[in-house]
């Protein structure tokens, strides 16, 4: 018997996530390789976080609580929200969805752009929304073009920043702007999953206007500068109304009991974030030069990678890069994104598209 599945399941297609380092090293029989397309902390978890984890595993055949009291707590308190405004997902990811499962009806509308993160598009079809794309402006969120495609059937606005893969801020005047125009039967959904990295002091304070109780949604996550992706543990900051919504759909011990307790332990380790931070900034600005030496010109980037038009198959030279043990990310066509690695991390990826552009 076939399956019969819904137009929108089926024109999805399955997520592709980073190579696996084991994966490719089976594969190449290389020692060393160097993963650089995931946007993982090259610095590892915090060792505070590493230290509560080992003494934690005893209490595995108890079930997480499901209320997430004290890592909420923390998060009210650091953020100065209410704990009713503080809500858990398996990732930020799954916020995603959440939110598309809460707010969409089918045919009802989420604006976004057109080369964000995959993860929008792909929970509002199978939540059987209508995504309405809007693309980029030179790397950036054009939020006056996607205020002016607000209908009266949109729901949510997906403003990715800064944005993954391009690295773009919007800044504060930006954001207030569409916030001016954006009516009130939207929810704008701030995705700031690498806020942490941003520098610009011109970066919105996106917060406030969730305390202003506008119908907005920050997210946050640990997965990026906290260095606990492997764990999936994220966050949103909304209005208690909002909470009360996703709360409904919100599946029972989304956030596993390890994963509450590193965040705890992560979120009080400011020196690890410090360090992470520091390590960033200086390493972008070497690979930015090593890029320019090719002729690359990344896109400005707020946050712990860049991304590049290499003008030529982005597909074979991204291929190219896995045969001397870098990986990197394929965009679409000649877009590439590296992220940010320790010092000699980046030396080898600088070396490796060296070599890989000495042969194309
Ligand atoms: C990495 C990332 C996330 C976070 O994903 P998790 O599910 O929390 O690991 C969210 N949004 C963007 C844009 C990202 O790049």
């Amino acid at each position: 018997m076939t399956i019969k599945v819904h137009p929108d399941i089926e024109s999805l297609s399955p997520y592709v996530p980073g190579k696996p380092i084991d994966e490719l090293q089976r594969e190449l029989g290389l020692s060393k390789i160097v993963k650089l397309a995931s946007n993982e902390n090259p610095l590892g978890p915090s060792p505070k976080a590493l230290a509560v984890l080992a003494e934690s595993s005893a209490t595995l055949h108890r079930y997480p609580d499901g209320g997430a009291f004290k890592l909420r707590t923390a998060l009210a308190d650091r953020w100065k929200v209410a704990l009713d405004q503080v809500l858990l997902g398996n990732g930020s990811d799954e916020i995603i969805g959440m939110l598309a499962r809460a707010f969409l009806a089918p045919g009802d509308e989420a604006v976004l752009a057109d080369n964000t993160f995959v993860i929008y598009q792909m929970e509002v079809t199978a939540a059987h929304g209508k995504a309405v794309i809007v693309p980029l402006q030179d790397g950036r969120h054009n939020l006056a073009a996607m205020a002016k495609a607000v209908t009266p059937r949109t729901k949510l606005l997906f403003v990715c920043n800064p944005n993954n893969p391009t690295g773009t801020m919007v800044n504060a005047t930006d954001v207030e702007t569409l916030m001016a125009k954006v009516p009130d039967h939207v929810i704008v959904v701030f995705d700031e999953a690498y806020v942490d990295y941003a520098c610009d002091p011109r970066f919105p304070d996106t917060l406030g206007y969730v305390k202003r109780k506008r119908n907005a949604i920050v997210l946050r996550t640990f997965s990026k500068i906290y260095g606990l992706a492997g764990l999936r543990i994220g966050y949103g900051l909304t209005t208690t109304e909002i909470a009360n919504y996703l709360n409904r759909v919100r599946p029972p011990f989304n956030a596993n009991s390890l994963a509450q307790r590193a965040a705890l332990a992560a979120l009080g380790d400011e020196e690890h974030v410090a360090k992470s931070r520091a390590l960033n900034h200086a390493e972008m600005a070497f690979v930015r030069e090593g890029l320019a030496a090719h002729g690359f010109q990344p896109y400005p980037s707020e946050a712990n990678f860049l991304c590049f038009d290499v003008n030529r198959d982005g597909r074979a030279v991204f291929e190219a890069l896995l045969r001397e043990g870098v990986i990197v990310r394929h965009i679409h066509g000649s877009w590439i994104r590296v992220t940010i690695g320790l010092p000699e991390e980046n030396r080898q990826f600088l070396q490796a598209l060296q070599a890989v552009l000495g042969r194309q």
